[in-house]
């Protein structure tokens, strides 16, 4: 590991001037002279393999502010704060109740030691586990923009099958994310534009021609918290993950479901896919197929279908397509038949 500097911030101001005066490339985590930290689950992982190379770390995680170590609560919906740790999330009696699909989320995620480590915001942060991506000596248009792209044509079964590129087809492998686009989740930022906030949604960026460029936000800026709305109906909801060990995995395919319905009629859906797209994918034509429909397996297989009509497979990972839509299918008939 290269040597880096050390700074521990007190609060988001400090933080934001320990980072702003050094060199980031816009939106290129890879390259950032100076990278923000908080339980560093995914960030010292990329710093041994000498995929991330920061010249400073800011630890993040004595900032004043209570409110980024607390859930809020109101009528409304949730508020995280963005170093609440996954385990603690994931066993609020509140989440589990109101948002089951955030709490099976977050519980499927990695190990417990590793989710009582990583804080939230870090968590929907996680970058993509790309084999050619890790090992340095591969042509990676992620890690080194314009050497190519070594998993088009290489060992591509983990790869995605959604919102691919030529340029790059690398898999977004969080958990969380999926739940929080299924749940149409906001941001708040603070960096050097001020405060603001943003749709979940808009956080992380197709891989296009630019897949080195991540998410929108700025190189100074920091999430402060996670916001969910949480109508009663979102307790039906669920998260199906399905990987080749039952323990400790990332998900082949996965489904964030919740579903709002009317006796076996659906008023509304929505539906995220995991593991099978470059980003965090709301699945809204699958949506469109099941809105004012009754809700059994034919118009489930017919939702899955159109989910993956733009598909875009390798030559490893075309079985995800069988996969994600029986997971689908499964997910919507478990999400359908729950007691709330
Ligand atoms: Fe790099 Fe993306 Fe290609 Fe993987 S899929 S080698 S991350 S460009």
């Amino acid at each position: 590991m290269r040597p880096f500097a050390y700074e521990r911030a007190q609060s988001a101001e400090a933080a934001l001037g320990a980072v702003s005066g050094t060199s980031a490339d816009a939106g290129q985590p890879t390259r950032a002279e100076a990278q923000y930290i908080a339980g560093g689950t995914n960030m010292t992982d990329y710093m041994k393999l000498g995929v991330a190379r920061p010249a400073k770390l800011i630890d993040v995680n004595r900032l004043q502010d209570p409110a980024l170590r607390r859930i809020e609560f109101d009528d409304s919906g949730l508020r995280f704060g963005a170093l609440v740790r996954m385990s603690e999330a994931e066993k609020h009696p509140d989440v589990k109740r109101r948002l089951p699909v955030i709490a099976q989320s977050l519980m499927l995620a990695a190990s417990p030691q590793i989710r009582n480590m990583a804080s939230l915001a870090g968590n929907v942060l996680q970058r993509t586990r790309c084999e050619y991506f890790r090992e340095i000596t591969w042509p990676c248009n992620k890690r080194e923009p314009g050497s190519g792209c070594s998993a088009l044509d290489g060992v591509n079964r983990q790869h995605a099958v959604l919102g691919v590129s030529d340029a790059c087809i690398a898999t977004y492998h969080g958990d969380f994310a999926q739940a929080l686009i299924a749940l149409d989740a906001s941001l708040e930022l603070v960096g050097g534009r001020g405060r603001r906030s943003i749709p979940f949604a808009e956080l992380h960026r197709l891989p296009g021609d630019t897949p080195h460029i991540e998410t929108a936000l700025s190189p100074d800026e920091m999430i402060t918290a996670i916001v969910v709305q949480a109508p009663p109906w979102a307790a039906r909801s669920t998260y199906l993950k399905i990987r080749d060990r039952q323990s400790y995995a990332f998900s082949l395919a996965s489904a964030a479901v919740a579903l709002d319905m009317d006796g076996d009629t659906v008023r509304e859906a929505r539906v995220a896919l995991g593991g099978l797209a470059t980003v965090p994918w709301r699945a809204r034509e699958a949506e469109a197929a099941l809105q004012g429909k009754r809700l059994d397996e034919d118009t489930a297989r017919a939702a899955a279908g159109a989910a993956f009509a733009d598909a875009r497979p390798r030559e490893h990972n075309a079985f995800k397509i069988a996969l994600g839509q029986e997971t689908l299918v499964r997910a919507l008939i478990e999400t359908r038949d729950m007691e709330i």
